[in-house]
């Protein structure tokens, strides 16, 4: 017997990146900080865990206002979830009647979900350099959900091309997902209040050392919040977990830690880009913890699989515009170097360089 509803039949599930369980493992697959979480997070949630008896609080009101203060605005602006991804399935649950569009080659969970949620979606195809020509998205009447940056392109948009966006049609809504955007792009968020129509979207699983413990915000309108909550409130008054709370915002209230990791971060990737520049690889301009990258002598799947046998992990898309490249997260310098020397002896084995 198979119970599955029918609608559900042809649902294609996320792929999300491999977890190998390998201590020797270098893992730069799925864009996860390198660094530990901030020192007194781990106290934070042993704290909280001696309270598990108790729902964790459905206000979620100890992140929101820590939230709220770094980034201005009220309490009321602010939504959290269990991981951006929740509230993204929220989005294309509530807030796309009309449709939705986004790019041909963004965030893997864009089709999945809206497909989950039954919602007509339209892909644009990427400009020739895979950067985001906005002019399709302009004249659509459909709600627009670009990741800024792009995944896994890493290239961003400017924060003033993105207001011309949000102002062609204030009766669409613009969702940007900037679950990348602390590695360098430019923040929406300080627009939210000129502008009904704009949601922006992050996470704690990226730049704030938190990928495990599953953690996302979203800011915009407080009706867009209400929104929001309405469809939580229907679904998981719990949804965000009291050890995550803790965790949250014990990471916000470090942000000496925060700025330190995302500098080094930024630096490790000027050098890991420069060293595949010097290879002889084409790299885009990344604004994200993670590099996107080609060789025109070596199949990006040949790389990937070669590098995938010295136990480095990275991610390679079996999608035809992208075929050739890869995409490296940002490690530690330690991993980085390991990684580019690998890389080396697989091009000389292969009678490149
Ligand atoms: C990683 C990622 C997310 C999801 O982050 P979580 O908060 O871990 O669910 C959302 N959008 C993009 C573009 C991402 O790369």
């Amino acid at each position: 017997m198979n119970f599955l509803d029918a609608k559900f039949a042809s649902l294609a599930p996320y792929t999300p990146g491999e977890q190998p369980n390998l201590k020797e493992v270098i893992k730069l697959n799925t864009n996860e900080n390198p660094f530990p979480p901030a020192p007194g997070v781990i106290t934070a949630v042993s704290k909280a865990a001696q309270n598990l008896q108790l729902y964790s609080d459905p206000t979620c009101h100890t992140v929101i206002e820590k939230l709220a203060d770094l980034f201005d605005v009220s309490p009321e602006e602010v939504f959290v979830g269990n991981g951006s991804d929740e509230i993204l399935s929220f989005c294309f649950q509530g807030l796309m009647e009309h449709g939705v569009i986004y790019p041909q080659i963004s965030y893997g969970f864009y089709p999945v979900y809206a497909q989950l949620h039954q919602v007509v979606a339209q892909e644009v195809p990427l400009a020739a350099d895979l950067t985001i020509d906005l002019t399709s998205y302009q004249e659509s009447d459909k709600t627009v959900i670009i990741a800024n940056p792009n995944a896994p392109t890493g290239i961003a948009l400017s924060r003033e091309r993105l207001t011309q966006l949000v102002e062609s049609n204030p009766e669409r809504l613009v969702i940007i997902d900037e679950a990348y955007v602390d590695f360098g792009a430019e923040s929406m968020v300080p627009l939210i209040q000129a502008f009904d129509n704009l949601l922006v979207v992050g996470t704690f699983s990226k730049s704030r050392q938190l990928a495990g413990a599953r953690l996302g915000y979203a800011i915009g309108n407080p009706s867009l919040i209400q929104a929001l909550n309405q469809l939580k409130f229907s679904l998981n008054p719990y949804n965000v977990n009291s050890m995550t709370l803790a965790a949250g915002r014990a990471a916000l209230e470090d942000q000496v830690y925060f700025e330190k990791c995302q500098k080094a971060v930024i630096e490790t990737r000027a050098f890991t880009k420069q060293a595949l520049v010097d290879l002889g690889f084409a790299v885009t301009d990344s604004q994200a913890n993670f590099l996107f990258a080609k060789h025109e002598k070596i199949a990006g799947n040949e790389l990937f699989t070669k590098l995938r046998d010295r136990n480095i992990f990275v991610r390679w898309f079996d999608k035809d515009s992208i075929r050739d490249y890869l995409r490296i997260s940002i490690g530690t310098k330690e991993q980085m170097v390991t990684f580019i020397e690998q890389v080396t002896q697989i091009l000389k084995e292969n009678g490149v360089a």
